[in-house]
């Protein structure tokens, strides 16, 4: 059966890869990003989705977005809160306040107003699944990204949390802790470190196959199959698990 499933930060990367994989089978699609021609481009190509510009830090804009969505579905099946960003890499005492509020703000925030959103209208429906992108970082620490771990480990409570309000109504909350994943964002990611650490690029690069039992970075399809899966009948009775998907990290430690 079509499901109604909305992605945040579904205009690239992981968001898309899910978006793409939802429409594949069949699913109606709404997704928003705060890269307005990131959007455009997604619009263009899925042209039965509601794409729209969109901040998840920002209450107006995400009222926008979510009535949009709830005006024209008057219901939705599938939310994953998936908007995130990286933060700045350092040690603590170099850290710019700025940039930690910043960083728990798109991730932590984010989640926030999305989750609640969704909860009141599944908890009215009886029925929905939320997903929520946290990562490595937050089930382990990550020396010099305090605010990105520390956040992800927020959404882990954050998850847990809603699985306990929302189980007596048969809505159920997950999340993916994505390992290392094959692409744009984490060659971003690893210039960072190496440069925040001192050390060469590859020697991060490295760092993140030798702490992980399969040796292996992960790919988007990785994710999607099991947030696909996630979102089907096939798993009416998980609720509250944090999911890794990384090939069985060891460690995060350099
Ligand atoms: P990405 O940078 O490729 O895509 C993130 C998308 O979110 C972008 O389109 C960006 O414009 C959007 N976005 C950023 N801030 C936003 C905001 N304030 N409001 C709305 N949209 C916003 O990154 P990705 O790898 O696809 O990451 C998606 C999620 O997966 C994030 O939560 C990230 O922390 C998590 N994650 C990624 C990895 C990885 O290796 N890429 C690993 C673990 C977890």
């Amino acid at each position: 059966m079509s499901q109604r499933a909305l992605i945040t930060g579904g205009a690239s990367g992981i968001g898309l890869g899910l978006a793409r994989r939802f429409a594949a089978q069949g699913d109606r699609v709404a997704l928003c990003d705060a890269d307005g021609d990131a959007v455009e481009r997604v619009a263009a190509e899925m042209p039965d989705a509601i794409c729209m510009k969109a901040d998840v830090t920002d209450a107006g804009q995400m009222d926008a977005f979510l009535s949009q969505v709830e005006d024209s579905w008057g219901g939705v099946d599938v939310v994953c809160a998936n908007a995130g960003t990286g933060g700045p890499a350092g040690r603590i005492e170099d850290l710019n306040y700025d940039a930690w509020q910043a960083c728990l703000a798109v991730n932590l925030n984010g989640a926030f107003l999305t989750c609640r959103w969704a909860a009141r209208i599944m908890r009215a429906q009886k029925s929905g699944c939320i997903v929520i992108t946290s990562s490595t970082s937050g089930q382990w620490g990550h020396p010099y990204r305090s605010p990105y771990a520390a956040a992800k480990w927020g959404l882990v409570g954050l998850t847990k949390t809603l699985a306990m309000e929302l189980g007596p109504v048969g809505v159920r909350v997950n999340a993916i802790c994505p390992g290392a994943v094959e692409g744009d964002r984490m060659d971003r990611v690893v210039a960072m470190e190496a440069k925040a650490s001192n050390r060469p690029e590859q020697d991060v690069r490295d760092q993140y196959v030798r702490g992980v039992s399969m040796r292996t970075w992960v790919t988007v399809d990785d994710l999607a199959d099991t947030v696909l899966f996630l979102a089907s009948p096939a798993a009416s009775k998980i609720s509250g698990q944090i999911i890794a998907i990384d090939g069985h990290t060891e460690t995060n430690a350099p």
